[in-house]
């Protein structure tokens, strides 16, 4: 594939800089929020879904997004509410998280918010307008196309004294695991602590610690605050992703092998499922799910359903490859031989949910972990 110059038509969604690379294109792809009824016929509009890194503050983000964003609420896998009770027991255990202090929270349109867990312990919600001594970002600007405006706003509702506690998944899990389909419409920027250590100098604040949970493969949780001291946590944190490569285009680009290497390997080992008389379901129409299954090709005649707790996508098809969404329950009952799940975090609770898979001679198979060794 030749590369595209897209010199100067592309403006960094931060600094604005032009100068930067496109580091994954994956392709035309449908828009990964949008559930069409299973009786709305296809094909899908599709859109491009690439990649930039800029050069100029290291922010990882969607070059274009011509979708609208129309997400049934998906459910709040257990992993994200354990994720909450580590990661505030965390910062309250930094000292950041005083009763009586005041918070606001930024969330994700995907759920998972802390706030009864920062209710628990004695912070007091703001008032509509008022500035917070803690202001939270949990997975939730990574939404807002103008990434400069949507800090900004941020650090203008923070108290002079106030902390700003950012969590995002980490760009370099996404290199390192070649998560390449977390990239999706609707998700503008995709964090690195180096680049958000730019951004927030850039706006007065200075990380002071930093925490590194599993969650999606790597999640960090900075602290940051004006006049702040940085940690060695923050130090380790920077130097780690650096030396991963997350401002470096050539190691971001390895994500384009990883897109064709797990479709074509989802593909092979699905069609050989089938050629071997084995029925093969999937498990969550996530958003990874979609691009996934529309860069490998797999269809309703591959992957007849694929199952999802979400009632709101209950009677709906994914966009793109047109697979029908059904309730756990029905997965259970079809006795599927493989289920390929697309979000490794839910492996666990899905197997205790869902035992009967296992107990009817089924098996998990976790997508993002095929590489060629699987079937
Ligand atoms: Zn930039």
């Amino acid at each position: 594939m030749t590369e595209p110059d897209l010199t100067g038509t592309v403006s960094c969604r931060f600094c604005r800089s032009s100068d930067g690379e496109l580091v994954l294109d994956a392709g035309l792809q449908p828009a990964s929020d949008l559930f069409p009824l299973v009786t709305e016929p296809g094909p899908d509009p599709v859109h491009p879904l690439r990649m930039w890194l800029c050069g100029g503050c290291g922010l990882a983000q969607l070059i274009e997004d011509p979708t609208v964003p129309e997400e049934p609420r998906g459910k709040e896998p257990d992993a994200w509410i354990e994720q909450a009770k580590e990661a505030v027991a965390d910062m309250a255990g930094a000292g950041l998280l005083a009763p009586g202090k005041v918070v606001f929270e930024y969330g994700s349109p995907h759920g998972g918010d802390w706030m009864d867990v920062l209710l628990e312990r004695g912070l007091t919600p703001a008032a509509s307008g008022q500035q917070a001594d803690v202001i939270i970002d949990n997975i939730g600007m990574m939404h807002d196309a103008d990434q400069a405006a949507a800090l900004r706003e941020r650090v203008d509702r923070l108290a002079p004294d106030g902390v700003l506690l950012f969590q995002f998944h980490s760009f370099r899990a996404i290199i390192e695991h070649g998560q390449w389909n977390a990239l999706r419409h609707g998700h503008y920027a995709y964090y690195s602590t180096p680049a958000l250590v730019t951004m927030l100098a850039s706006v007065g604040l200075t990380p002071v610690t930093a925490f590194r949970y599993s969650l999606y493969g790597g999640t960090v949780l900075l602290a940051a605050r004006r006049g702040g001291v940085p940690d060695e946590a923050v130090a380790r944190i920077v130097e780690g992703e650096k030396a991963v490569g997350v401002l470096d285009p050539a190691a971001a680009r390895t994500l384009q092998e990883a897109c064709s290497a797990t479709a074509d390997e989802l593909h092979r080992f699905v069609a050989a499922e089938k050629a071997a008389g084995r029925t093969t379901l999937g498990y969550s129409a996530a958003s990874r799910s979609v691009a996934l299954l529309n860069r490998a090709g797999i269809g309703p005649g591959l992957m007849s359903h694929i199952a999802d707790a979400a009632e709101a996508k209950a009677g709906r098809r994914l966009p793109g490859s047109e697979i029908p969404i059904i309730s756990p329950d029905e997965l259970v009952a079809a006795k599927p031989d493989t289920v390929v799940l697309f979000v490794p975090d839910l492996l666990p609770e899905v197997r205790k949910a869902m035992p009967e898979i296992e107990a009817n001679g089924g098996r998990w198979v976790v997508a993002e972990e095929m590489t060629g060794s699987a079937g």
